[in-house]
């Protein structure tokens, strides 16, 4: 789920990268491997921040945690983690500030803020999924791009592969204090979806986990491994990256065994630690994605009167009387497939997803039911006799 820090830094003692031509690829790798990670790449970012050749040493115990006035929820869980984590360290439990106040002492600076703004650090300057560790004069800024909660972002539907939870439902409210021992949250949290954008979060467990040492092997206490140390002093090098994978999802604790090796997790603690997983990332989703048809098109449910539109029998695979999801669609009939490019076609004009429709993001997905009950009509078995050495393969699978 991780990999290598991409490091990026100014390059002063190779000269000003502004006069020299553009390194090709293989020139940036030869430098790469001969400095073995010392400065090789252009500053990234705005460019107004000075940076001394040497990073200075921050001591976190005297450290200010400041966010915006109205902090992204990212930025503010950020924050929460960070005064959590360094007070487990070190013992001190750092105050958490808006930029608007006057700050002496080194500071976090978590997501964007005017601070950040000033010292020339925008989180619309980084790619999706991107983020920032980067040593400043007054600190450390931990930024990226972040989700913001506005009502059009909150009106944005989707379901993904765990199809259980939809887009919206992902924005799970958890009691953070009773989720960590940590007495200093009275208010239960809303957490960020884990398919909104939290670079700001990315950044902030990176951090914990590069700098300060800590890890996550687990949901509760007993897996999660905090050092402890009189003075938290932090030192090294900025980091600028994403996640390797676009998309990460391995939601779970239903085995026995894992639940055990757990320490039987609450509802709260696995939420909290998908988070730290940095679960979510690129929204797409691919699963049953046709489970509602029957809803839709075979007979009204009275569990869900309102996602019928018509009898449309002929959707669905002949030669069965069998329940919609019990069989396949009959694949080859064209008002089937006209009626899943509508429906595509509806998602991407933002009129939403119908029933357990498997669609977020950018994707709409395709997926059929898991059996093997297939059309018997002539034009699907014609296909399927093409296809007959491989029917979970190349033309019907699923
Ligand atoms: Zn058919």
């Amino acid at each position: 789920m991780t990999t290598k820090a991409e490091k990026t830094q100014h390059g002063s003692h190779h000269g000003d990268p502004a006069l020299r031509p553009p390194p090709s690829r293989r020139d940036f790798l030869k430098t790469t491997a001969l400095f073995a990670g010392a400065s090789a790449i252009p500053q990234f970012l705005g460019g107004s921040v000075a940076r001394a050749a040497e990073s200075p040493c921050v001591n976190l115990n005297v450290a200010t945690i400041v966010i915006a006035r109205n902090p992204t929820p990212s930025a503010r869980l950020a924050s929460l983690e960070l005064r959590h984590h360094i007070a487990k360290i070190c013992g001190a439990v750092l105050p958490i500030l808006p930029d608007s106040e006057k700050v002496a002492g080194p500071c976090l600076f978590v997501g964007e803020s005017d601070a950040t703004r000033g010292l020339g650090l925008r989180a619309a300057d980084l790619k999706p999924q991107e983020y920032l560790i980067r040593f400043v004069p007054q600190g450390i800024v931990l930024l990226g791009r972040d989700w913001q909660d506005t009502p059009k972002n909150r009106a944005e539907t989707g379901r993904g592969t765990h199809y259980q939870t939809t887009l919206a439902d992902w924005r799970q409210v958890i009691d953070y204090s009773a989720a960590t021992g940590d007495g200093n949250v009275k208010d239960r949290i809303e957490l960020p979806g884990i398919f909104d954008e939290q670079g700001t979060c990315y950044a902030t467990y990176d951090f914990l986990e590069r700098f300060c040492g800590v890890r996550w092997y687990g949901p509760t206490d007993l897996n999660i491994i905090i050092p402890t140390k009189p003075t938290l002093a932090v030192q090294g090098d900025d980091v600028r990256r994403a996640p390797a994978f676009a998309y990460r999802e391995g939601i779970g604790d239903g085995y026995p065994t894992i639940k055990a090796q757990w320490n039987k997790p609450t509802p709260d603690q696995l939420k909290l630690y998908w988070r730290r997983l940095r679960m979510g990332g690129e929204k797409w989703g691919g699963n049953h994605s046709i489970r509602s048809f029957q809803d839709r098109f075979l007979r009204k449910n009275p569990a869900c009167p309102e996602l019928f539109e018509k009898e449309r029998p002929d959707f669905f695979a002949q030669g069965t009387t069998e329940g919609g999801f019990k069989r396949q669609l009959c694949f080859t009939n064209p008002d089937v497939i006209a009626q899943l490019v509508q429906d595509a076609r509806d998602f991407f004009d933002g009129k939403g997803i119908k029933g357990n429709q498997v669609a977020l993001g950018d994707y709409f997905a395709l997926v059929p039911n898991d059996n093997n009950r297939w059309c018997k009509c002539e034009r699907c078995q014609a296909v399927l006799k093409r296809d007959r050495y491989n029917r979970k393969g190349k033309i019907f699978g699923n």
